[in-house]
This record gives structure tokens, C-alpha cells and sequence, in this order.
């Protein structure tokens, strides 16, 4: 018996991007329990993260007054989480926010506004994410304004832009119940995006062909018709030799691909290079199981593409992407019921913080910055002067113009970079050279210690916005319970950092800023704060005011030139970084199922700090006991970068030449250990790839 409770108020899900609606029950202004609620992507489904990681909010250790750091106190990772006091003196609002805005003023009138920055976040609402950028933009008259989009799905984004015209899914993951044949690829949704995983599992169990690939034996393999365990970093090679199959026996969709494709001629004779045969000891999967794959996709009468970020996280994720997209439109399988093309988003509102613009070279809806009749349009809507037409930096480039000293200050909202970027020694290097740094989070992250003002703001379970999920679900988030203190909500809080730089803003609710992101963004066509308030969720594209929206897009072309996607070949690229005789294995590094990302709120979640106390790296049974490890007992894992020591677990699904590592943990960092090499197009670092040395510690 949970007892009573106040009320209950319905909301969506704070962690990953599937976005599950739930029933928050409240009692004493606190929240006592979590129910699944009927969202159109959950129905009623939680996974442990929903259910059990919801006391963070009410933990101690949240900053519940605006922080100022006392003169000479030693930026970096000293600082007591529960006890700032030693490093920060408390500060008035008025105080604070006059500190943070004229840091950032004073460094743009001394160096030039292009020496401050800002760094968004996936946590916030859509309005929040949207300020943001305008923020900057605005205020600053440039495009440095980058969000964790860009450690995450920035190739997917990339690949999909470039070649179907849209960078969000063509179909809701929900839509596997219409398919014959899915493919799940460099994801482990069991972990990371539980309650798709459930759908995934049922498709399987009603006698769908499940096609896993994954150089992990991640969880869903129990469930699969084929894993492919195929070798890191060789998705190209394999992608294109299952292509290179449905070409030479004559399996594509040749109408398909007449009536809504270009550059199809160029890909064909590409693929010829790229037999099974040849592939097969490059990935390491045999000729005829690539063959088998090829004719169960191709034949199947709908087929989808799931995809993680072991797709996406490589200097070739935007060219792994392109063969996904690829071989969907080649079969044909986009645009109908039971088909797609399918990233699955990671953070609850990355989707929606990506639409609304928090992302250097876009400005709301994917609007090019480079677009004069774009930019015109925002600056009539903000009332205000032309901004550059120059794409800005993304967000490991930011760091490395402080580096160089063209970046002096920079406004960071709830992002963690000082645990989330690769090359951690280099990242925190840069937050500790700022000048000034103005952090906006609801506890002090490990970035935050290095700041010189620290705001306190509001959860997401606190405040009032619309989130989208990775279905394009745009959902209401809803206020449960009052934040601690003198903590606000994040739009309120850059409203009054916006007036400090001489920006004439005025909004007294979230749906203010709703109104005005929808004369931006057709996206958001016939989706209103009312409907929301009312439905809950509306998928955009919505075609009328009565329309839940379109769960499939692209049955009649793509928002291209001509109407029609595009092939772009991919030729093989090795990792930036290959194992030898210093450090022979290969590290990968993910999340696992009880801790979200840096585990600045899932370590603070009693439930699920009690399942997963203690840093973990996962190793083969037999590559332990070649080391003489146990496991339980201790290794070091050392790379280029760095090194750090942590308990071993023992895991069959891992290669033996591979370590898994989660990023969760800031006693033994996984970023310390991380290639920052970029793709070259999405810009995002090789998380999934580096050469490491483990040793018994
Ligand atoms: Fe939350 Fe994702 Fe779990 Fe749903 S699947 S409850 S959105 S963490």
C-alpha cells in the first residue's frame, strides 16, 4: 500500500528520448510514486529509470540559491556536490544575474561577441531550448550555440538531411507492428530505450524477423532472427556488402527508386566493389549470413531501421548513416505503414531542442543560417538586426577555441561537459581557461565547479514546457511540484539574462514563447498550446487542427528538390585510432539501464544508486582470466588520453578484444579515456572507438 496522495499530475518521462508519458503522484508537494500513463508511445509502459529514478528532485544535495564563486577558490573538481559553501558564497538573484550577464557583456565588449558562447541542453523544454538560441543569436549576433545533439545523432542528423531533406524519424518506432522485417543497429534499446524495446521484443515474438547488429551481443540478440556480432568500426564494409547482395541478385525496388530517388546509377556501380564475399573478412560476418540478411530485407513487404549511437558515434557515423538510408530506399521501405528509417533519439526533448534551432548551423526547423530569407524571416519575428550568416562552432570546436583563446566566456545550460565531452583532461583544461562561465543546472554537476556564477533552476517535473520525442510526438510537460528554494523555471531565468544584455524581452508563461516559435516553424502547424494541454501529445506534422498527426512521412516524396531522396555512396574509413602493441584492445563506451548519461540526476535517484553503485567496465570471461582478474576485482584502463581504474564485470556478449565502458560514473570518467576525433560532416567524436591497455590495478 503506497498510502494516499494530493493529486496526480501528468507529465512526461525526464530521461530518454522514447518520451513515456507518466501519472506523478503527489503528496506534501512531494512526489510519492510514478504510474505509466497512456502516451502514444508508452501506453501505460515504464521502464526502472521512469518508475523508480524520480527522488533526485527532492535529493539534498539541489541548488536551491544563486552561487558566486569566492575570490581565489580553485576551479575543478574539488568541491563538495553537498557542500558548495567551501568554493561558492551565496548570492541574491538581483546580484547574481547582474554578475552573469556583465561577465558575459564585459568579455564581449573587450574581445569581440564571437568570444562568447553558449551551450544548450537536450533536458529543457522546447521553449527553453529556442530562447536559448535566440539568446545567443540575438544577443550576440552570431551562431556559437551548440547542444549535446552534436555528442549523440549529429551524423544521423547529417545523413538524413542530406539525403531524404529531414532530419527527423519517417516513422514512429510503434510503427514495428506493421513490419514484417526490422534491422537494430548500433543500439542496445533494452538499456537505453526500454519501453521501444518492449515493442521490439513483442514484433519479434509475433513472429517478425528481428535483425540485430552490433559488435556488443546486446540484450535484443535473445530476441533476433540474425546478430550480426560483426567488428567495431566496420559498418560500411558490412552495409554495403548487404547492398552490394540485393544488387547483383536483383532484389531492389527498381519503381521505387525510379519514381522518388536520384544518383541511383552511382550507387549501383559503388557497390559493386563491395561483394559479401569480399566484405565478409573485413566485418567478420560470413558471406551467406550477409546474403540472408540482404534477401529477408529486401523481400520483406515492410521493413524498418532502427539505429544508436554505435552508428552515429564513429568518423564515419554520417557515412554509416547514409548506407542505412540507402538501403532503405533501395527496398523501397519508406513512407508506407511497417516502414522507416528510425534514430533513436537519446535525451527526452534532443528532438525537440534540435528543432527549435539549438544548433549551429540551423536556425529553428533545420533553416539553413546561410539562408538570407530565413534569417530575415527570425530577425522580423525577434524584431531585431540581421545575425551572421556564418555556421558557428559546434561543441567539442567551442572548446577548442578556448583553447586558442578566441572563446573567453561562455553560458552553459544544463549540459555536463566537463563529464560528457571526449578527452576529458582537455575539456575540463577549457572550462577552468574561461574567463567567465555562467552555469544553469539544478545541482552542481562537475562542470558547474568550474564556474564563476552558478544559477539554480527548476526540474523538469518542476516547470511548465513541451518536450518531442524521438516518435516527433510534441508533449506537454506539466508542473508537479514547486522547485526547492529560490530555484526557477530555465526560460525565466535566460529571459532575465536577455534583459541584462539590452534585449527587450517579454514572456509571462512558456506558451508566449510557443506562440512565437510557431511563426518560425511550420513544423509546428496546427499544433497549439490548447491542443497540447488537452491531447497531451501532438506528431508533427499535424494537418489539421483535428489531426493527431502523421505517424509515417514521405508516402509521396521527400522535402527535397524534385521531391525525390538521394543515394550517397560510402566508401570504407578506418577508426581515427587503431589498437597496437601499446594499447591492443578497443574501448566502447555507452549507457547501461539504471543511469542516464553523466548520472548527474540517476546517481542521485536512491533506487537506482542502490542497483548501480560502483563504476563498471564490462570484459569477456576469457579476456579476464588472461589478465588474472576475477570478476568484481579491479582493472586499469589506459588510453592516449588517460587513465582510470574501475571494477571488472564479466560479460560473454563482449568481444575479447573489447572493453565496454558506461559514462556515467565521475570517479572513474570514461571521457578521460576518449578519441575527440570528429566525422567530418555531423562533427561528432569517436565515442565507439579507441585503442586502450587494461591491466589487473
Ligand atoms: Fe523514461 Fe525512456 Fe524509461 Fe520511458 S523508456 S520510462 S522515457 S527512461
Amino acid at each position: 500500500d503506497r498510502g494516499a496522495y494530493d493529486r496526480t499530475v501528468r507529465t512526461v518521462c525526464p530521461f530518454c528520448g522514447v518520451g513515456c508519458q507518466v501519472d506523478l503522484k503527489i503528496r506534501d508537494d512531494r512526489i510519492a510514486w510514478v504510474e505509466g500513463a497512456d502516451g502514444p508511445a508508452n501506453e501505460g509502459r515504464l521502464c526502472v529509470k521512469g518508475r523508480f529514478g524520480f527522488d533526485y528532485i527532492h535529493s539534498p544535495q539541489r541548488l536551491t540559491k544563486p552561487l558566486i564563486r569566492r575570490e581565489g577558490a580553485p576551479k575543478g573538481l574539488n568541491v563538495d556536490p553537498a557542500n558548495p559553501l567551501t568554493h561558492f558564497r551565496e548570492a541574491t538573484w538581483e546580484e547574481a544575474l547582474d554578475a552573469a550577464a556583465g561577465g558575459l557583456r564585459r568579455i564581449a565588449d573587450e574581445h569581440g561577441p564571437r568570444a562568447v558562447a553558449g551551450f544548450g541542453s537536450a533536458k529543457c523544454s522546447n521553449e527553453e531550448a529556442y530562447l536559448f538560441q535566440r539568446l545567443i543569436r540575438q544577443g550576440f549576433g552570431h551562431n556559437n550555440v551548440d547542444h549535446c545533439t552534436r555528442l549523440c545523432h549529429a551524423s544521423s542528423v547529417a545523413a538524413l538531411i542530406e539525403n531524404i531533406g529531414s532530419g527527423a524519424v519517417t516513422a514512429t518506432f510503434n510503427e514495428i507492428e506493421n513490419a514484417d522485417v526490422a534491422i537494430v543497429i548500433g543500439a542496445n534499446p533494452i538499456e537505453n530505450h526500454p519501453v521501444a524495446a518492449t515493442y521490439f521484443k513483442q514484433f519479434a515474438k509475433r513472429g517478425g524477423k528481428l535483425i540485430v547488429m552490433d559488435p556488443r551481443g546486446v540484450g535484443l540478440r535473445r530476441h533476433a532472427t540474425h546478430m550480426l556480432k560483426f567488428r567495431p568500426g566496420t559498418d560500411v564494409a558490412m552495409l554495403n556488402a548487404i547492398m552490394a547482395a540485393i544488387v547483383e541478385e536483383g532484389l531492389y525496388d527498381r519503381q521505387y527508386i525510379e519514381t522518388w530517388t536520384e544518383n541511383w546509377e552511382a550507387e549501383k556501380a559503388h557497390l559493386a566493389r563491395f561483394s559479401p564475399e569480399a566484405m565478409a573478412p573485413i566485418c567478420g560476418i560470413p558471406a551467406e549470413t550477409l546474403r540472408a540478411v540482404a534477401r529477408d530485407f529486401a523481400t520483406a513487404r515492410a521493413g524498418m531501421i532502427f539505429w544508436g549511437m554505435g552508428v552515429s558515434q564513429h568518423v564515419h557515423g554520417t557515412d554509416n548513416a547514409r548506407c542505412l538510408i540507402s538501403l532503405a530506399l533501395m527496398c523501397g521501405h519508406v513512407g508506407r505503414p511497417g516502414t522507416g528509417l528510425h534514430p533513436l533519439r537519446g535525451q527526452n526533448n534532443v528532438q525537440g531542442a534540435s528543432d527549435a534551432g539549438l544548433i549551429p548551423m540551423f536556425l529553428p526547423d533545420y533553416q539553413s543560417v546561410t539562408d538570407d530569407a530565413a534569417r530575415a524571416h527570425f530577425a522580423e519575428i525577434w524584431q531585431s538586426g540581421d545575425f551572421s550568416a556564418e555556421k558557428g562552432l559546434t561543441v567539442t570546436e567551442i572548446l577548442d577555441a578556448v583553447h586558442a583563446g578566441d572563446i573567453r566566456a561562455m553560458y552553459i545550460l544544463g549540459e555536463n561537459p566537463a563529464m560528457s565531452d571526449p578527452d576529458l583532461n582537455h575539456a575540463r583544461a577549457a572550462l577552468a581557461s574561461l574567463e567567465h562561465l555562467v552555469v544553469q543546472d539544478i545541482f552542481l554537476t562537475e562542470t558547474a565547479m568550474y564556474a564563476d556564477v552558478v544559477l539554480p533552476a527548476a526540474a523538469f517535473y518542476e516547470k511548465s514546457g513541451t518536450v518531442t520525442n524521438t516518435n516527433r510526438q510534441v508533449q506537454m510537460g506539466r508542473p508537479a511540484v514547486p522547485p526547492p528554494g529560490e530555484a526557477r523555471e530555465d526560460w525565466a531565468i535566460i529571459v532575465d539574462i536577455a534583459r541584462r544584455l539590452g534585449l527587450n524581452w517579454s514572456y509571462a508563461h512558456p506558451r508566449e514563447i510557443f506562440d512565437e516559435m510557431k511563426r518560425g516553424m511550420k513544423s509546428l502547424d496546427n499544433i497549439t498550446w490548447d491542443r497540447l494541454e488537452r491531447e497531451g501529445a501532438v506528431t508533427y506534422p499535424s494537418l489539421s487542427p483535428e489531426d493527431p498527426g502523421q505517424s509515417i512521412v514521405f508516402g509521396s516524396g521527400f522535402p527535397r528538390q524534385g521531391g525525390r531522396a538521394s543515394f550517397t555512396p560510402a566508401d570504407i574509413v578506418p577508426p581515427a585510432e587503431r589498437p597496437d602493441a601499446d594499447f591492443p584492445m578497443i574501448l566502447t563506451t555507452g549507457r547501461q539501464l539504471e543511469h542516464w548519461h553523466t548520472g548527474a540526476m540517476t546517481r542521485r535517484a536512491s533506487v537506482l544508486d542502490a542497483v548501480e553503485p560502483e563504476a563498471n567496465c564490462s570484459l569477456h570471461p576469457a579476456t579476464l582470466k588472461r589478465l588474472g582478474v576475477r570478476p568484481g576485482e579491479r582493472v586499469r584502463l589506459t588510453t592516449r588520453r588517460g587513465s582510470i581504474e574501475l571494477m571488472a564485470r564479466a560479460d560473454r556478449a563482449v568481444a575479447e578484444d573489447m572493453v565496454f565502458l558506461p559514462f556515467a560514473y565521475v570517479e572513474a570518467a570514461a571521457n578521460l579515456l576518449t578519441n575527440p576525433a570528429l566525422d567530418p560532416y555531423g562533427k561528432i567524436p569517436e565515442f565507439k572507438f579507441a585503442a586502450v591497455r587494461v591491466e589487473p590495478a
